[in-house]
């Protein structure tokens, strides 16, 4: 003990750092404008590229299919098939339906399929143009009441043939189970091992 202080004794060990008031404002406006050339970099990121409008979508956005089902997840499964909602553009998973809605609007997706989130302004002739197509559709389609009493009686009609079959698939099911579980025994078998069923024990 005596020793370790013998070899501390001569060495200087009071320093202590002393506040500079000049030395650090000078630090400060050096972070300070390296922070803005930063800042101006990241904004100019990359060539500026003119990008598109925003586009209506072509395509039914998918959120029900996996819906009810069950799925086994692993940590080292490929993205796609983790849970949640797979974005395949920008290969990322979003963990509900209204969060990949939110995704897929949003302005890092969009930004991914080349698009801006600048809406173009119509004008007066595309506005006419689009009213004649939907003039058009009506026509052709000839959209009316009795259409729709039809089209929902369809739809009931598709949604009961839906509910017999997972009826029957279940019952399918169930069917296999039973006949796994009790499985039957021949009895000769049986007598053979030295059970002859449960109802006739020989005494
Ligand atoms: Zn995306």
């Amino acid at each position: 003990m005596a020793q370790s202080g013998n070899v501390a004794a001569g060495v200087d060990n009071t320093f202590r750092k002393k506040f500079d008031r000049e030395e650090y404002l000078q630090r400060a406006r050096e972070r300070e404008d390296k922070e803005a050339q930063g800042k101006a970099k990241s904004k100019s990121r990359g060539p500026i590229v003119q990008r598109k409008p925003l586009k209506h979508r072509d395509y039914e956005v998918d959120l029900e299919s996996r819906l009810g089902k069950t799925q086994v997840v692993t940590p080292i499964a490929p993205l796609s098939q983790q849970a949640g909602y797979f974005c395949s553009v920008c290969e990322c998973v979003v963990k509900d339906s209204a969060n990949y809605l939110d995704h897929i609007n949003g302005k890092k997706h969009q930004r991914a399929l080349g698009m801006s989130m600048r809406a173009e302004r119509a004008t007066l002739e595309q506005v006419q143009q689009r009213f004649e197509v939907l003039k058009k559709r009506k026509d052709t389609e000839g959209f009316s009441e009795t259409d729709f009493d039809e089209r929902i009686l369809k739809q009931q009609q598709e949604e009961e043939e839906r509910k017999r079959l997972k009826k029957e698939k279940k019952k399918e099911k169930k069917k296999e189970k039973t006949a796994e579980e009790e499985p039957e025994i021949d009895p000769d078998i049986a007598a053979m091992m030295g059970f002859g069923g449960f109802g006739s024990s020989k005494k």
